[in-house]
């Protein structure tokens, strides 16, 4: 299975001529999933070949203006483009009653199903299906704010090819196998399961950690992901304005990677008063070096 994210917007609060506020893609073999919707959403999907069609489900972290305001432009447009299909919204409740008041003014009909489902404050499983499970925890911020985490189910173990050309298991032998039973025949034959069978490969994980402050209680549920995006609004030297809005700093970013034990770190949703970044990516990896830089278009494969 593929297992993409691609970063729309990185800018925090204010969008400025060359970053979009927060949203995120994670594309599942072609099934997309929507990381918050802050304004130019829907330009950002044009510019970044993200098919209209395939999302079906949009996580909203909370709702500050930044990370939902393009969400009505997008609802909007999935009705002038003839949608059918039904779309499913993780948000908080209110936001339910916002895109009602929207539409009572711009649609008779959308012609679609919004199918909500609204984010409790603590931690949840929220989507499960045959391959892959999102589940919601929550942040530290000055309204609720859930993080989010996609996380592969554990695979099956492979059987090797020549083992079942040669003594053609059943089909309920094979079932068992795949347990990780032993084989074992009437005559006495027994061959260990490890001979047999290929491990699979681990689950893959991203977290999705948007508007929060330094929050260690996070670090068990979000443990040894892939991929972990944390915002740094902030640099170290702005703390008291990061402690003030409930943001986190770079150096917080990097403390959460390094404890949660992540493999990449991706830092983003920047205030606007930063001009050049490399200065914020400095900071990061002088605790977790496996940091990277949020960007307009940037695709990181798990
Ligand atoms: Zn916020």
């Amino acid at each position: 299975m593929s297992f993409s994210v691609t970063v729309l917007g990185t800018s925090s609060a204010l969008p400025t001529s060359d970053r979009f506020p927060s949203a995120q893609v994670v594309n599942l073999s072609e099934r997309i999933f929507l990381f918050d919707c802050g304004e130019g959403t829907q330009m950002q999907l044009r510019k970044f070949k993200v098919r209209f069609s395939r999302i079906n489900h949009i996580f909203i972290s909370h709702l500050h203006a930044d990370h939902y305001l393009g969400l009505f432009g997008l609802l909007s447009s999935f009705a002038l483009m003839g949608r059918k299909h039904a779309l499913h919204i993780y948000c908080v409740k209110e936001l339910k009653s916002l895109i009602d008041f929207q539409f009572k003014y711009f649609f008779d009909s959308i012609g679609y199903e919004i199918v909500y489902h609204f984010l409790p404050n603590c931690s949840s499983l929220i989507y499960e299906d045959n391959s892959v499970k999102v589940s919601t925890f929550i942040l530290n911020h000055r309204i609720q704010c859930n993080g989010f985490i996609v996380e592969e189910k554990p695979k099956e173990k492979k059987i090797r090819k020549e083992f079942v050309a040669e003594y053609k298991p059943t089909i309920k032998e094979i079932v068992n196998i795949k347990k990780g039973d032993d084989y074992v025949r009437e005559e006495g034959l027994c061959i260990s399961n490890n001979e047999i069978t290929i491990e699979p490969e681990r689950p893959r994980k991203y977290v999705y950690c948007s508007d929060t402050s330094y929050i260690e209680s996070i670090i068990d549920v979000i443990r040894n992901a892939d991929l972990l995006y944390h915002e740094a609004t902030f640099a170290a030297k702005e703390q008291v304005i990061a402690t003030a809005t409930q943001h986190s700093t770079t150096l917080d970013a990097a403390n959460i990677a390094s404890k949660s034990n992540a493999k990449t770190l991706l830092i983003g949703h920047f205030s606007s008063r930063y001009k050049k970044l490399e200065p914020l990516l400095d900071e990061a990896r002088s605790i977790f070096p496996q940091t990277i830089l949020a960007k307009e278009g940037l695709r990181i494969d798990l």
